[in-house]
């Protein structure tokens, strides 16, 4: 179940808005000032922000900039009012990634929550650290943790590794992970993909025969979400 937080000072549309949502199968938390709505972001985790342009206290603007240089990478729908051109421009340069102009159809941003979320938010290039399930990775120091646990991986390992992370969510070939994690010269077979992603589940996964990081796409390879 997708979760949302809703960031708006409305009553009615906060009402409206949290009935719809969880009709549609989402979990939402509300906040209705923008303190809140930036502590909440901060220490929990969400799938989609939702948030309103004019709030008391801290604005929205103000919440998704914070966000942004607290290294919170959630998608931001921010919600502004008619006519506030300079606000969407602002909105986005701030980090928001998408907007809508208030009063908005409901089916809108119904549909543009579902986009965000099938957006697959990009691993900064200089990302330093990675986390999925009970697992930590610092690029930087090429360790990889479970549980606080140090795991031998072997370079060959890491940099699958690193590569499936870098392309989460997407289905990539035998081929692909041969050209890019062995490189183009090298001579294994597909086999090689193959038992070097056995090992990484055995280390990784909680139930390495019933994966639920590195999935095996029948007929086309894997795919990993985490
Ligand atoms: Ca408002």
């Amino acid at each position: 179940m997708p979760r949302v937080l809703l960031v708006e000072d409305e009553p009615g549309l906060v009402m409206t808005l949290t009935d719809r949502l969880a009709a549609e199968g989402y979990d939402v938390v509300s906040a209705t000032d923008g303190d809140t709505g930036l502590q909440r972001a901060c220490s929990e985790v969400f799938d989609v922000v939702l948030l309103d342009g004019m709030l008391p206290g801290r604005d929205g603007f103000d919440v998704c900039r914070t966000l942004r240089q607290r290294n919170v990478v959630t998608p931001i729908l921010m919600l502004t009012a008619r006519g506030q051109v300079v606000d969407r421009v602002v909105g986005l340069k701030l980090g928001a990634d998408d907007y809508l102009v208030k009063p908005f159809e409901m089916t809108e941003l119904l549909a543009r929550v579902e986009a965000l979320l099938r957006r697959v938010p990009p691993v900064p290039a200089q990302a330093e650290a990675y986390q999925f399930g009970d697992v930590h990775i610092d690029f930087r120091k090429a360790e990889v943790r479970r549980l606080g646990q140090l795991i031998d991986v072997s370079a060959r390992e890491f940099k699958l590794l690193k590569y499936f992370i870098e392309h989460r969510g997407a289905t990539l070939s035998r081929d692909e992970l041969l050209n890019q994690v062995w490189g183009y010269h090298a001579m294994p077979s597909t086999r090689t993909v193959d038992v070097h992603i056995a090992w990484l589940r055995q280390k990784l996964e909680l139930n390495p025969r019933r994966p639920e990081h590195i999935h095996t796409i029948h007929g086309l390879g894997y795919k990993f979400s985490g």
